[in-house]
C-alpha cells in the first residue's frame, strides 16, 4: 500500500534559504550572534570578561553579555554548511544563532570562553535569556535532527536555520519540544514535599518532575509521577493549579509548572507517602524552617538558581501569604 505524507509536513516549494537576505548578509562587516554549544553551554564575554587574561577578546569583540559579533561572510559560511539560523532583524541588524564551536575556531576564540547555562543563565535579562534558550534549542536541534525518521535520508537545513528537508520522501522537519511537568506538592500545613532522585547527589532536593508520555495530557502526567514516585493517588482530595511555563533548552523541553495543594493534615500527609525506592533516594516534606536549617547544615543544596525549583521554592520561602491561604481560592 502506498502511504502518502499529511500535507502539512510536504511543501516541495520550501525555499532552501532566502538567497535575498543571504546576499546583503555576506556584505555585512558586523552581525550580532548568539554562540551555542554543545551540552546546553554558551559563548559569554560577560564571563570572559571576569577574567583578566581574556579582557582583549572582549574589547575585540564587543561588550554585551550575551552577543558577539562577527562577519557576514562567517555568517552565511555557516548558513550554508548546514548549522546556524537567523533570529531576527534585517540582514543589516540581524541577529544570529551561530554554532560557537566552528565560529570560535574560525575566530582563534578558546573554548575555555564557553559558560554553561545551568549554572550562569540567571545572569541575562529576559530578553537575552530568550535569545539564549533559542540558539540553544536550534544548537541542539540541529546537531541531532540529522536524519528523516521516516526513510532515513540525510537532512538538509533549510528557511535560514528553522527547519529540515528530506530529498529523498520530501519531509519536512521542525524543531521540536517535549513537554514535561514540575509540581509542588503541599499539605494544609504549607510544608511543601521535596525528593532527591537516586541519580542525584545525595543532597540535591527539588521538586518532582517528569515528562509528558504520548497521549498524555499534562494533568494525567502530574498524576502519574506523583503517584509512581511517592504513592500519592488521584483519588486524594487535592487542587491542582497551573502555574506558568519556563523554556529547558537542554535540549528541548518545555517545563510546565504546577502546584497541588493536598487537603492532609501534616500527619496525614507523611503516612500517605511512600517513596519508590528505585527512582528516588528520599522524598519527604519540609516545613520553611526545616528546609532553612537543611540548607544551612549542608544536608540539602538549592537547585540551580536559573530553574523553576529555585523560583518556586524561593517564593515558598519568602512569601508564606502566597502559598498559604487555602481558603480564598475555594
Ligand atoms: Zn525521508
Amino acid at each position: 500500500m502506498k502511504t502518502t505524507a499529511p500535507a502539512i509536513e510536504t511543501d516541495k516549494n520550501l525555499p532552501a534559504h532566502d538567497e535575498e537576505f543571504l546576499a546583503k548578509l555576506i556584505e555585512e562587516p558586523k552581525v550580532t550572534a548568539v554562540l551555542a554549544g554543545p551540552r546546553g553551554t554558551y559563548w559569554s564575554p560577560l564571563i570572559m570578561a571576569e577574567q583578566e587574561e581574556n579582557a582583549e577578546i572582549k574589547t575585540e569583540i564587543g561588550d554585551d553579555d550575551l552577543f558577539v559579533t562577527v562577519s557576514g561572510k562567517l555568517a552565511v559560511q555557516c548558513l550554508r554548511a548546514g548549522k546556524g539560523a537567523w533570529l531576527e532583524g534585517p540582514a543589516s541588524e540581524a541577529t544570529m544563532f551561530l554554532p560557537a564551536p566552528e565560529v570560535m575556531d574560525a575566530l582563534g576564540l578558546p573554548a575555555s570562553g564557553l559558560s554553561r547555562y545551568s549554572e550562569t543563565g540567571a545572569q541575562q535579562d529576559d530578553l537575552d535569556r530568550g535569545m539564549l534558550n533559542r540558539a540553544l534549542a536550534l544548537y541542539a536541534w540541529q546537531e541531532n535532527a540529522k536524519y528523516c525518521e521516516r526513510c532515513g535520508g540525510a537532512l538538509e537545513l533549510v528557511l535560514l536555520g528553522w527547519a529540515k528537508t528530506c530529498p529523498q520522501c520530501d519531509r519536512i522537519v521542525y524543531p521540536r519540544t517535549d513537554p514535561a511537568m514540575i509540581v509542588g506538592v503541599h499539605d494544609l500545613e504549607g510544608r511543601l514535599l521535596l525528593a532527591n532522585n537516586a541519580n542525584w547527589e545525595p543532597t540535591r532536593y527539588s521538586l518532582l518532575a517528569g515528562y509528558t508520555e504520548a497521549g498524555e495530557t499534562v494533568e494525567t502526567t502530574v498524576w502519574r509521577e506523583i503517584g509512581e514516585e511517592v504513592g500519592i493517588e488521584p483519588t486524594t482530595l487535592a487542587t491542582l493549579q497551573y502555574l506558568g511555563s519556563q523554556v529547558w533548552p537542554l535540549p528541548r523541553s518545555l517545563m510546565l509548572g504546577y502546584r497541588l495543594k493536598l487537603e492532609l493534615s501534616a500527619q496525614e500527609a507523611d503516612q500517605i507517602i511512600k517513596v519508590d525506592q528505585k527512582e528516588l533516594r528520599d522524598a519527604r516534606f519540609f516545613t520553611r524552617q526545616e528546609y532553612l536549617d537543611a540548607v544551612k547544615s549542608g544536608e540539602v543544596t538549592t537547585p540551580s538558581q536559573v530553574s523553576f525549583a529555585y523560583n518556586y521554592i524561593t517564593s515558598w520561602l519568602s512569601d508564606e501569604d502566597l502559598y498559604l491561604p487555602w481558603e480564598e481560592e475555594d
